[in-house]
């Protein structure tokens, strides 16, 4: 008998529902939840498809030409994307971060950040919008993405060395064209470029100070990002995470480094600067150093479930509103009562968690739910 892993496709087909409140929840911008956190930063899912096959992320043996993905009748338009977002901004969020599986496969994105940036924040202040994408299209889409209204961008690159990123992807492709990319971002305007690297211990680790040399004084931020046990088909073993701590210790001994104050409250990065002044690396410790006090992210799926947390095994089926008969203001507090009522804390709950009281193998895949 095969012991082949079904990632819970059906997992995502099942959500909560998004009841409507009896008395409306006011949108000015305060919103809390149980913990008193804001609500300030939305992560769209555009697509759960992606033409690389990361083992940590998508592996093959998953991810194979069986695999149901979504109907694209199940998808959000951007249509209703951008009405769900207008109420997400009206309640507080400053920053939508596109994604996915890779976003960038999402026909005439353009289009949907066009919408989105023209939404404006209760301040009256436009949205910082931003993208993450493995870099594969940034050339050919660089400059229409900017265009539309793209802000930023993160390239994720695992590596320098061809032979090892070509490995992780799994589908050969190869180094320079994600370089590409980064230099079109550049070419096209998009500021603040930010790489990020999961790092494997005894996968890629050795890629850690090339990377760094690489990218120093260039105007890029390295971001490290510990090895996390989101979804289910990953296999992910604690022994092949390697601290943030650690990172941050083997670049210091070759390119001294001082630790900077965060950017912005509820930042996911912890931020080191070299200290020549030629820029800055950053690290996500979502294992090592959980920083669930300070999450203000909410997601939206591909299909239209909000989670309130990356490690949730369900999500609240808003698109039930949007497609059914619900008002703007009924789907506003909807969200609100949603938020209002969020006590996710996981990654600070996983360490004094016994192996099986987590949702485990129930959890969602961020491909789906987006990074
Ligand atoms: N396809 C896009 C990309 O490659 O950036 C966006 C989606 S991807 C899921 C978003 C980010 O999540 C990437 O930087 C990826 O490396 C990271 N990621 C995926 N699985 C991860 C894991 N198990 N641990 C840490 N980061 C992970």
């Amino acid at each position: 008998m095969s012991d082949r892993v079904i990632p819970l496709v059906d997992q995502r087909l099942r959500g909560l529902v998004a009841r409507v409140p009896e008395q409306a929840i006011a949108a000015n911008g305060l919103l809390g939840d149980t913990l008193g956190r804001p609500l300030r930063d939305l992560r769209i899912s555009v697509t759960d498809r992606c033409n690389f096959r990361c083992n940590y992320c998508m592996p093959k043996s998953i991810f194979d030409k069986d695999y149901q993905y979504l109907p694209h009748s199940e998808l959000l338009s951007f249509e209703e994307i951008t009405r769900i977002a207008r109420q997400f901004v009206a309640h507080g969020v400053q920053k939508i971060r596109l994604t996915g599986g890779e976003p960038l496969l999402r026909k005439h994105l353009e289009i949907l950040i066009e919408q989105l940036s023209s939404l404006r924040t209760a301040e009256g202040k436009p949205l910082d919008i931003t993208l993450t994408t493995n870099g594969s299209l940034l050339r050919k889409k660089a400059a229409a993405l900017k265009a539309a209204g793209l802000n930023r961008v993160t390239v994720s690159l695992d590596g320098l060395d061809d032979t090892v990123f070509r490995a992780m992807n799994d589908v050969d492709f190869p180094v320079a064209d994600v370089l590409g990319g980064i230099a079109a971002a550049r070419e096209a305007g998009l500021g603040s470029i930010k790489v990020n690297m999961v790092v494997k211990r005894g996968t890629n680790e050795d890629q850690i100070l090339p990377m760094a040399r690489h990218f120093k004084g260039t105007g890029v931020t390295l971001r490290f990002i510990e090895y996390m046990d989101v979804g289910a088909t990953n296999g992910w073993r604690m022994d092949e995470v390697l601290p943030s701590a650690e990172v941050v210790q083997r670049i210091h001994a070759e390119l001294p480094l001082v630790q900077l104050d965060p950017s912005a409250p509820g930042e996911t990065a912890e931020r080191w600067g070299y200290a020549d002044g030629s820029g800055e690396i950053g690290v996500i410790s979502s294992v090592t150093q959980a920083f669930c006090r300070d999450c203000n992210r909410a997601r939206l799926s591909t299909e239209g479930k909000l989670y309130l947390c990356l490690f949730a095994s369900q999500g609240h089926d808003l698109r039930a509103l949007v497609r059914g008969q619900a008002s703007d203001e009924q789907l506003a507090s909807a969200v609100a009562h949603i938020w209002q009522k969020r006590d996710d804390r996981y990654s600070e709950l996983r360490a004094s968690l016994p192996p099986d009281a987590s949702s485990g193998g129930r959890r969602v895949e961020m491909s789906y739910i987006g990074g």
